[in-house]
C-alpha cells in the first residue's frame, strides 16, 4: 500500500484517549461530508479494526467497538455506514492483491463508494453455491449474465460484491468466482422491493451481458466460493454484535446518495442533546431494547405484572450471555486460539432477542402496537395521539424482527453449520459435492 502518508499509527494503548485528542484536532462540523470522511478514513479511525496496512489501526473488535462509541459521544459523524465497511472492505483486505485494496479499501473508508452484496438469487439463497448467474471470459473482461435479489442497499450502491458461476463443469462449490462489479453501466438494472416496514431498503437486480474487467476479479478464478464465506463470516459475526451499529453514521456513503457534498455539522445530534434507548435502525436498538422496555413498562404500569418482569429478566439475560461471548472470543483471541462456530452461535443468539424485544414489547404497549407510523409525518401525528415518543421504536422493531433470522444465513442454516462443523453430526445426503454443476437439478 502506498497511500498512508498522512496516516497514524495507535502511540498509547489507550485507544479512546487517542481517538478522542484526534476528534479534538480534527472534528469540524462546517466542512463537507466528503472531507471529514477523508480525514476520518485516511487516519485509520473510520476502520480501526482492520490492518494498519489497510487503512485500519489493527484493534481488536471490543477497541473498535470503544472508538466508535468514542466518536458518537464526541459529537462527531461516525464511519461511512453500510456494506463496504461491513463486508466488502475486510473480505478484501483478506483476498485482494496490493492493487485491489488501494484502489477499492481507500473509497470505502473514506465513502467515496457504497458497495451492495450480490450473492442470493431467487433460486439460490440457503443453498448459495447452486447460484445461476454466469460469467463468460471475453478478452480481458467477463460478461455477466442473471438475476440476483434481496440486495441491500442496491439502490445506492456504486459496487457490488458479485458471485458468479465461471465454471459449470466441476462441482457446484468449485465454479464459482468473486467479483467486484461496477453498478453504473447499461447491463445492471437495480428494482425496488417494498418491506413490511415500509421502506424499501432491498432490491433486485438483473444483470444483462454487464461487464467485469479481469483485475476486479477478488481471490482469484473459481475460488469464490471460499472469498464469499470470508464475507458471510464477517456478515454473522458483525451481526451477532448487533449490526455493528454503534457508531453508525447518519449520512449514506457513496455517490447516488448525494450526502457527500453536504455539511458535515447537519448529520450529527449535538453533544448533550441525544435521548437514550437506541438508534440507528432496529439492529441499533438491540443493545438498549431491554432498557427502553423496562422504562415503558414502568411507565404504564405494565411493570406490575411479574410475568411480564420475568419476560424483560429473559431479554436482560440474553443480552448478558452475547456480551460474555464476545469477551470470551476476545480472550481466545488474544490467546491466538478460535472459538469455532463462535459467530453462527452469536447471530443466532441476536435473532432470538429480536424475537424476544418484539413479543414482550408489543405486550407492553399492548393494543397501541397495532399503530405504526411509516414516516415522519405520521410519526408525529401518533407520537401525539398516544403521548408515547417510543412506541414507533417498539413497532418498528416488531416488524423488521422476522428479517435477522433470514438474512446472513437463516437460523436452520446456522444450525445446519453447528451440528456439521461443530458438533460432528452427519451431513445431510447429497451428491453435490461429486456432481458436475450442469447435471444438478436446478431450483426456480
Ligand atoms: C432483510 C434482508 C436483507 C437481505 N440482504 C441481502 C443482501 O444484501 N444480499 C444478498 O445476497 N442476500 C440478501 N438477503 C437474502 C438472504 O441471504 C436469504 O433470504 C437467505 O439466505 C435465505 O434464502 P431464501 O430467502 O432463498 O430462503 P430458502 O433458502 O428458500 O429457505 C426457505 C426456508 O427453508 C429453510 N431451509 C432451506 N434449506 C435448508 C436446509 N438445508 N436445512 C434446513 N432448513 C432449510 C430455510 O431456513 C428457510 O426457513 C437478505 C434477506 C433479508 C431478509
Amino acid at each position: 500500500m502506498t497511500d498512508t502518508a498522512d496516516r497514524t499509527t495507535l502511540t498509547t494503548d489507550d485507544p479512546v484517549a487517542e481517538v478522542t485528542a484526534w476528534l479534538e484536532a480534527n472534528w469540524d462540523p462546517d466542512i463537507t461530508v466528503a472531507e471529514w470522511w477523508e480525514r476520518l478514513g485516511t487516519s485509520g479511525w473510520a476502520a480501526p479494526t482492520w490492518p494498519v496496512d489497510a487503512f485500519g489501526k489493527g484493534l481488536a473488535r471490543e477497541d473498535g467497538v470503544r472508538v466508535q462509541r468514542a466518536i458518537s459521544e464526541f459529537g462527531a459523524l461516525g464511519a461511512p455506514g453500510g456494506l463496504g465497511l461491513l463486508l466488502a472492505g475486510p473480505t478484501i483486505a483478506t483476498h485482494g492483491d496490493d492493487e485491489q485494496k488501494q484502489r477499492y479499501l481507500r473509497d470505502i473508508v473514506t465513502g467515496q463508494k457504497a458497495w451492495c452484496q450480490l450473492f442470493s438469487e431467487p433460486g439460490a439463497g440457503s443453498d448459495l453455491a447452486g447460484l445461476q448467474t454466469r460469467a463468460v471470459k471475453d478478452g480481458d473482461e467477463w460478461i455477466v449474465t442473471g438475476q440476483k435479489v434481496w440486495t441491500s442497499g442496491g439502490q445506492v450502491a456504486d459496487l457490488g460484491m458479485l458471485i458468479a458461476r465461471t465454471d459449470p463443469d466441476v462441482p457446484k462449490h468449485q465454479g464459482i468466482t468473486y467479483f467486484a462489479i461496477d453498478m453504473h453501466q447499461p447491463g445492471v438494472e437495480v428494482r425496488p422491493l417494498r418491506e413490511l416496514t415500509g421502506r424499501a431498503m432491498f432490491n433486485e437486480v438483473f444483470m444483462t451481458e454487464a461487464r467485469v474487467p479481469a483485475d476486479a476479479m477478488i481471490g482469484g478464478l473459481n475460488n469464490g466460493w471460499a472469498v464469499a464465506n470470508t464475507t458471510l463470516m464477517f456478515e454473522r459475526s458483525g451481526l451477532g454484535a448487533g449490526g455493528g451499529s454503534e457508531g453508525a453514521s447518519a449520512a449514506t456513503p457513496g455517490t447516488i446518495a448525494a450526502d457527500l457534498p453536504k455539511r458535515v455539522g447537519d448529520f450529527v445530534v449535538p453533544r448533550g442533546s441525544r435521548r437514550s434507548g437506541g438508534g440507528g435502525g432496529p439492529t441499533g436498538l438491540i443493545g438498549g431494547a431491554s432498557k427502553l422496555l423496562v422504562e415503558l413498562a414502568k411507565g404504564n404500569g405494565k411493570i406490575k405484572d411479574a410475568s411480564v418482569r420475568q419476560d424483560l429478566m429473559k431479554l436482560h439475560t440474553l443480552n448478558e450471555v452475547g456480551r460474555y461471548m464476545s469477551l470470551r472470543q476476545k480472550a481466545a483471541k488474544a490467546q491466538g486460539k478460535d472459538i469455532p462456530g463462535l459467530p453462527n452461535i452469536a447471530k443466532l443468539s441476536m435473532s432470538e432477542i429480536m424475537r424476544q424485544s418484539r413479543d414482550i414489547g408489543l405486550r407492553i404497549v399492548g393494543p397501541y402496537g397495532t399503530l405504526h407510523a411509516y414516516d415522519g409525518e405520521q410519526r408525529k401525528v401518533l407520537d401525539e395521539a398516544t403521548g408515547n415518543p417510543f412506541l414507533g421504536m417498539v413497532t418498528e422493531l416488531s416488524l423488521f424482527a422476522q428479517a435477522p433470522p433470514i438474512y446472513g444465513g437463516t437460523d436452520q442454516v446456522q444450525r445446519n453449520i453447528i451440528g456439521e462443523r461443530i458438533l460432528g453430526l452427519p451431513k445431510e445426503p447429497a451428491n453435490d459435492r461429486t456432481l458436475p454443476f450442469k447435471e444438478l437439478p436446478k431450483n426456480g
